[in-house]
């Protein structure tokens, strides 16, 4: 339902709920949040409110430059801590927020666990983060295994996602909004504008087939194929 992510050079943990909390007049049943270390990635998410996840934030402490947030509106799998996303792949490598519907899901899940991969939702958006678990194993580089695990999923999704390791959020669009925050020093990545609005009213508005990799001071935008595509820097100019 809402996504929000964030870049930074400093800890981006209370960016992320409040950019989960500018998303809540979307409506939801389930939020919550990952973030990258340096040895996998940290996932807290509850079914209910954002206030019950922000007390579970509280408790654990995590902490991190790189991280993605969700609020759930469910399609697949009722609203429960374990359909909440971020989901993770078995190696905790992965943490990906979905947007949309994967149409094609219990096809790959059927053909990942004949391979070996363990689910632990009802959701169709956990194939995602084992798919490119797959080609992360097979030695391509974050934006690479992206690419090829969007390539396997029919339906519409807004996809971003956070990697152990890597100073970097990533995201794909198919038939799902998502958009740029761009501001000094900080990357945002969002569904819908208002996440990050108190923070940059400079955004790029991607098209369906990009694919982009943001740090805290780039972001680039490549298609499907990974060949480099131009996306202008707009400044919005309405209220929040
Ligand atoms: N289909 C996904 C699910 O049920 C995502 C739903 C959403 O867009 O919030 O978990």
């Amino acid at each position: 339902c809402g996504i929000t992510a964030c870049i930074a050079e400093r800890d981006v943990v209370d960016t992320l709920l409040d950019g989960l909390r500018n998303l809540e007049y979307r409506g939801y049943d389930s939020a919550g949040i990952a973030t990258r270390t340096g040895t996998g990635v940290t996932v807290i998410k509850r079914e209910g409110g954002i206030d019950e996840l922000a007390d579970a934030v509280d408790a654990v402490g995590p902490s991190g430059v790189a991280g993605v947030g969700h609020t759930r509106w469910s399609t697949h799998g009722a609203p429960t801590d374990a359909n909440a996303h971020p989901h993770t792949d078995c190696g905790n490598r992965v943490a990906v927020v979905h947007n949309g519907i994967i149409e094609n899901y219990q096809a790959l899940k059927d053909e990942l666990g004949a391979d070996g991969h363990a689910f632990t939702s009802e959701t169709d958006t956990e194939v995602v983060p084992h798919l490119v678990a797959e080609e992360l194993a097979g030695g391509a580089d974050p934006s690479a295994a992206l690419r090829a695990a969007a390539d396997r999923l029919d339906g519409s999704f807004a996809i971003a996602m956070v990697v152990r390791g890597e100073d970097a959020v990533y995201a794909v669009r198919q038939g799902s909004p998502l958009v740029v925050g761009v501001a000094d020093g900080c990357r945002f990545l969002a569904s819908d504008v208002p996440s990050f609005l108190e923070h940059t009213r400079d955004v790029v508005y991607l098209e369906d087939g990009d694919v982009v990799r943001a740090t805290a001071d780039s972001h680039e935008v490549t298609d499907r194929e990974g060949r480099p595509v131009e996306r202008a820097v707009e400044s919005v100019d309405w209220q929040a």
